[in-house]
């Protein structure tokens, strides 16, 4: 018997060692179930040896002193006790999504722990040795049921208490555990003998390293450090405990750009090269939090130390991949003075990780002013689903001037949200990048397309002279891959021709997303709309592009109109004239070769008679702007129309 039940106990330590080899393979996510863990494997295996102890004692009880026996067997049964009790809290903090137990909670809970210690110091304990049998028996060796049971029990309860936010796998793990626990006792009743409490416990480590510490599934295993998954288990548990805490993100803002030329495995080594820099000047524990970025917890406020976060820039601002050097930004959340909680967070992080792609700064830190404009742009998010769902979108017209028939023959609608409520008017230039944002830009896209096709066919805009509408699509329109079958779909419900609508796309849309968004211009082109590019000379104007892609009119931007009449793009501000002089030969040469190539112009932001004069001359065939009229509502608008065409006839 003593060599079967030693035999017991050496394999389990040895399946014990595996599990531990294998635990401490990988970066160890430091949480407190994790120290519950480590601690229920130490036990497990102090249990394993007083375990061998004790079968040896009783079995050689004649030759051994007296008492030697009793002690071992205290310290054995003690041990069995200290792994019920850690094994219970781990699923315990399991459940409690790692919180820390207050004081007098946990005191409560050792209370059965330590009146079993009581037991096993004072109690009775009888041996039986015969037929080859050997065990102990007696009031102290009964108290591990007793306290046993009592801890399978509240587990129990646990597993059912809707309290503890557990899934459904990992109740089913937690029901497997206490099931093995559950046999040992009532199998180490009826065959005291045969010593299992150890090996069960072992597989008790087993079935809880591989349900839910296997560090594995921490481990991303693209490109090192710990997964996304990890990086949520941190945050519930540093966000519970009230001490100072600080998030750092750092962004690889184009990553997709070098993955697109350098290939996938490309993209997965400016992240670890990014994750070596981080991880020489700041923590060890980088988590890969989502795809290009990397992030990391502190309890020390970061912005005391902005050398180091500039070091950090110095270093990532050398690496370049395939030739292309690494764009990134920096985020530095407070979480303790700017969340309430963790929704908070993770909202504060997406902003944080979208609004400043494009800024100059690369070190961003969380402010009372930026937490204001994320609240403005929650609270306009709101207005613009709401509007969505409650028909609080609105298409004001400004009138475009023809200057070779001197009549308003076409015109651009304008999308304005009819009640911004606390936030007063928001232009669109605000809410529409937003909506792009939130993803609701299509549906937005739609309504505004629905609007100007109702207006055309309800007043009959063709018989009034208007060859059509000016209808703006933003780039994610305009890259959209079903965009052609919504704005034919809706057209075609409205019963007006395609060719009254002419599409505005902006040169960037074209830039960012040339080749979905040119094929989806040939198809609405078959269709029969008309495009203009808009806002030319704000982008980076690809000439080629615009003489190849072919549109019906450009539009020029009013900073290339303004600064030629003096007027620069600041409120009142003016330009001096030899500046003047130069951006009116610049208006006037592009005007020139645009007409060569055979296209015709909308100018924008026509305020000044003096600006209409020389334009006209110009022969720049479309005017827009203030002088003529600021964009109305449609009876308005309409208003305007029958007006002016009458004073003309
Ligand atoms: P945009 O397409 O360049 O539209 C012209 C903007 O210039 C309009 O501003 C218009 O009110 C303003 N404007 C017109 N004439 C003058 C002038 O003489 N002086 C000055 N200072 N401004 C003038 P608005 O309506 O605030 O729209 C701003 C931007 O919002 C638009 O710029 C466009 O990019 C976007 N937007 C407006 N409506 C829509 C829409 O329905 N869909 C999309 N995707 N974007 C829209
Ligand atoms: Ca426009
Ligand atoms: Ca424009």
């Amino acid at each position: 018997m003593f060599d079967l039940n030693v035999r017991f106990q050496i394999l389990s330590m040895l399946l014990l060692l595996v599990i531990v080899i294998d635990y401490f393979r990988y970066p160890r996510l430091k949480t407190l179930s994790s120290k519950y863990f480590m601690l229920l494997m130490a036990a497990n295996f102090v249990n394993l040896c007083l375990d061998i102890v004790s079968v040896y004692t009783i079995t050689h009880i004649e030759s051994l002193p007296e008492g030697v026996n009793r002690l071992t067997h205290q310290f054995f049964i003690g041990s069995v006790l200290v792994c019920t009790f850690i094994s219970f809290m781990y699923v315990f903090m399991k459940g409690r999504q790692q919180r820390r137990l207050e004081r007098k909670s946990f005191l409560v809970l050792i209370i059965p722990l330590a009146i079993s210690f009581l037991v096993v110091l004072f109690g009775p304990l009888h041996y039986y040795i015969s037929d080859g049998k050997a065990y102990s028996y007696g009031m102290m060796a009964y108290v591990v049921y007793i306290c046993g049971f009592f801890y399978l029990l509240l587990e129990l309860l646990m597993t059912f208490s809707s309290k503890y936010s557990l899934d459904r796998e990992q109740k089913i793990s937690i029901r497997f555990v206490m099931m093995i626990w559950l046999i040992t006792l009532v199998s180490q009743l009826t065959f005291p003998w045969i010593l299992l409490s150890g090996a069960a416990l072992t597989w008790i480590v087993l079935c809880i390293y591989l349900s839910f510490e296997n560090q594995r599934e921490h481990i991303d295993m693209e490109v090192g450090g710990f997964n996304r998954a990890a990086f949520h288990h941190m945050l519930d548990e540093y966000y519970e405990d009230g001490k100072p805490l600080y998030l750092v993100h750092l962004r690889c803002d184009n990553n997709d750009r070098i993955q697109s030329i350098a290939g996938h495995g490309a993209g997965r080594q400016t992240i670890q090269m990014m994750k070596q820099e981080m991880e020489k000047l700041f923590s060890k524990d980088i988590f890969h939090s989502r795809s290009s970025v990397l992030s990391f917890f502190t309890r020390v406020d970061p912005s005391e130390d902005r050398k180091r976060l500039e070091q950090l820039c110095t270093a990532l601002s050398h690496l370049e991949f395939a030739g292309i050097a690494l764009q990134f930004h920096i985020s530095v959340m407070d979480l303790r003075t700017y969340t309430k909680n963790k929704d908070e967070v993770y909202e504060l992080t997406n902003f944080m990780l979208t609004e400043f792609t494009d800024a100059e700064e690369k070190i961003i830190f969380l402010d009372q002013k930026l937490a204001e404009r994320k609240k403005r742009q929650d609270i306009l998010g709101r207005l613009l689903e709401q509007a969505l769902e409650q028909d609080g979108f609105q298409l004001y017209y400004q009138p475009i001037y023809w200057s070779k028939t001197g009549r308003f023959g076409s015109a651009e609608a304008l999308l304005r949200l009819k009640n911004c409520g606390e936030l007063g008017f928001v232009s669109p230039e605000e809410f529409i990048p937003l909506a792009e944002k939130r993803g609701i830009i299509l549906e937005i896209g739609d309504r505004v397309m629905e609007m100007a096709a109702e207006f055309i066919r309800d007043h009959d805009l063709e018989k009034m002279g208007i060859q059509y509408i000016e209808v703006n699509l933003s780039a994610m329109q305009a890259g959209a891959a079903d965009i052609t079958e919504r704005l034919y779909r809706i057209v075609k419900e409205k019963g007006i021709n395609p060719a009254q609508i002419n599409l505005e796309i902006t040169e960037t849309a074209m830039l960012e997303q040339s080749e979905t968004v040119d094929s989806n211009m040939k198809k609405l082109r078959g269709l029969g709309f008309g495009f203009s590019m808009d806002d030319f000379g704000t982008g980076y104007s690809n000439l080629a592009q615009i003489v190849s892609s072919s549109y019906e009119l450009i539009k020029l931007d009013k900073s290339l109109i303004w600064p030629a009449f003096g007027q620069s793009m600041e409120k009142n501000g003016i330009v001096s004239k030899e500046d003047q002089t130069k951006a009116m030969e610049l208006l006037s040469s592009l005007i020139d070769m645009l007409h060569k190539q055979g296209l015709q112009m909308v100018a924008e932001g026509v305020e000044t008679e003096a600006m209409k004069d020389y334009l006209v001359g110009a022969s720049v065939e479309h005017l827009q702007g203030y002088y003529f009229s600021r964009p109305v509502p449609d009876l308005e608008y309409i208003s305007f129309i029958q007006d002016k065409h009458r004073i003309d006839n």
